[in-house]
């Protein structure tokens, strides 16, 4: 009895794991998130395909209840599979299902996946770790569950050099203030990357104090909040590519 904890990665099918692969195309049933995409799962040709995935207010299955569904899955099935976007153990209730699934005897194996903050560095072609610039990446959120405390994201936001902000794209404005009221200057240069690894790729460059402004050129997609000196080349980079990117699929 083992459920696999799956990375699908940050969106292009292409930068699955071979090992996600491997183990997608051996699954009984696979519970996904809403952002994984229709050729991942395609790779998991045999499985039952159950959507749990929650995107911020558009649909929601209490993780109470994905909880008991891995466990039960875990008892009928031989591979069960759980696939979350990007990497299953970074913003991903990921601990959530392991200890749930540890409490009722129930083996997990986790397969790593690339993570926004890394697709997005790769999108917009800027390291995170710039020698002479950055010498520490803080992955943050400001969301937290409901009646938690609130986090010192804004702390590590300071701290470090290189800040990536998870879920938070929707809420800049609030993002932007409190960063600049804990003293990070408003002219810190920022990046803003939507659809990181997809042909549907954005991005947006410019200052913490426009953060706002920027977050509103963005669609639908999922997008990643970048902060920090490196970006400061980032308005250079990100102008929007006439026609079609190249693309070595
Ligand atoms: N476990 C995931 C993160 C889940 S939280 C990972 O490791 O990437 C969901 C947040 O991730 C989104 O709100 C957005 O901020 C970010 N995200 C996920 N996919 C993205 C993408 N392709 N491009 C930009 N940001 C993305």
């Amino acid at each position: 009895m083992t459920v696999y904890l799956v990375g699908a990665g940050p969106g292009a099918p292409d930068l699955l794991t071979l090992r996600a692969a491997r183990i997608l195309a051996q699954a009984d049933i696979v519970f996904h998130d809403a952002l994984v995409a229709p050729e991942v799962l395609q790779i998991a040709f045999r499985a039952e395909k159950v959507l749990v995935g929650k995107r911020s207010g558009r649909y929601s299955t209490a993780q109470r209840f994905i909880n008991k569904q891995l466990a039960d899955a875990a008892r009928k099935h031989r591979v069960v599979v759980r696939l979350k976007g990007g990497d299953p153990m970074l913003f991903g209730r990921a601990h959530e299902e392991i200890d749930f699934l540890r409490r009722n005897s129930i083996g997990v194996e986790v397969v790593p996946g690339i993570t926004a903050a890394t697709a997005a560095s790769a999108e917009i072609g800027i390291s995170l770790t710039r020698r002479g610039a950055a010498r520490s990446v803080a992955f943050v959120t400001p969301r937290v569950g409901q009646g938690e405390a609130p986090s010192n994201w804004v702390g590590a936001a300071l701290a470090a050099d290189t800040v990536a902000i998870y879920m938070a794209a929707g809420e800049a404005a609030v993002i932007a203030q409190a960063l600049i009221a804990a003293g990070k200057p408003p002219a810190t240069p920022v990046a803003i990357v939507e659809n990181a690894s997809l042909p549907s790729a954005r991005k947006f460059a410019g200052q913490l104090a426009d953060l706002a402004e920027l977050a509103a050129k963005t669609h639908d997609g999922p997008a990643l909040i970048l902060l920090g000196q490196v970006f400061s080349e980032a308005a250079a980079v990100v102008r929007p590519a006439r026609g079609r990117r190249a693309q070595a699929r």
